[in-house]
């Protein structure tokens, strides 16, 4: 059986095919322009394909409440022509097939879930950190949502006092994302995060905000492992950084087999950066069997 899965993004669409076993079989980029000059192009990829369902893993925010009049859009987006877009309905008029809706790191986690690095678990999270900060969350065996989806990349954290870089999120001051992005990385140094390098300061602070950041989620959501993916974190010198700190800020409190080990509990992604297109697929698959 075929299944579609897309991953919508801010510069390209990835357009792959994919079977129940996570193969991969075709895979195609379509830029995102407008939804008028992007949408028929996408279309038209799917198209004869003979797919069973299609998964979709989105940029945000989204409507996945499915009683809600705009279930399926993509709502208050900064992509402005993409605001209020139907994107489920479009892909449910034009393929006649069963459409599954998530985020785009909802879909990450559950490819690392799936086929990755949380195999076998019940509860993880995954982080992007790149353009932007996402989190998706895997409790008690099941994809996060509540009132909207968790926006993880909007927790506000404790700024370091020498720190004098004011945050680029438009909402908050002292966003994770607002600080710890690759754009902050970039905005704060006034160089291309790829050409710090590896001794500079810049990822010694960039390692605090992400431990703070996974000290605050593994409190509230008690994953049993955190996966870490996205540009930024291709500096693997963060890794142990990240683990240290974490460590030093957590401080004792919490005593679980999982913590005794950080370097299984804070992960690097396993999928080679497709536990997004992945999680699509797997989307695709679940929404069929809703469906049947
Ligand atoms: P997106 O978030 O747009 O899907 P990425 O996850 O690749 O894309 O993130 C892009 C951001 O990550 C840019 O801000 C860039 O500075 C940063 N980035 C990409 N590659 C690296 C790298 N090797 N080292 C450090 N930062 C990187
Ligand atoms: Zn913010």
């Amino acid at each position: 059986m075929l299944f579609g899965a897309l991953e919508t993004g801010g510069t390209k669409m990835v357009c792959a095919i994919g079977n129940e076993k996570g193969e991969i079989l075709e895979q195609v980029s379509i830029p995102t322009e407008t939804p008028e000059l992007t949408m028929p192009k996408v279309l038209s990829f799917y198209r004869d394909k003979k797919i069973s369902a299609l998964g979709i893993g989105c940029f945000g925010p989204i409507d996945l409440n499915r009683n809600s009049a705009t279930y399926g859009h993509i709502t208050t987006t900064p992509k402005t022509a993409w605001q209020y877009y139907d994107i489920v309905g479009i892909f449910e008029r034009e393929l006649g097939v069963p459409i599954g809706f998530d985020t785009d790191v909802n879909a990450s986690v559950l490819g690392e879930y799936t086929w990755g690095a949380a195999r076998g678990l019940n509860s993880c999270i995954y982080i992007t950190i790149g353009t932007g900060i996402g989190v998706g969350v895997i409790a008690d065996g099941g994809l996060l949502h509540g009132m909207l989806h968790p926006e993880g990349g909007h927790i506000l954290l404790r700024k370091l006092p020498e720190d004098t870089y004011e945050g680029f999120c438009p909402f908050h001051e002292n966003c994770f994302e607002g600080l710890a992005a690759g754009p902050a990385i970039e905005g704060r140094w006034g160089k291309k995060a790829l050409d710090l390098e590896h001794s500079h300061r810049a990822w010694e602070m960039e390692a605090e905000y992400i431990a703070q950041a996974l000290v605050n989620y593994t409190c509230i959501l008690s994953p049993q492992r955190i996966i870490l993916g996205g540009g930024v974190m291709h500096q693997t010198q963060l890794f142990p950084m990240i683990r240290d700190r974490f460590t030093k800020l957590l401080n004792g409190y919490l005593k679980t087999k999982e913590l005794e080990d950080m370097n299984t509990f804070i992960v690097a992604q396993s999928l080679e950066d497709k536990q997004g297109i992945l999680g699509a697929l797997k989307l695709a698959m679940v929404e069929l069997e809703r469906n049947s």
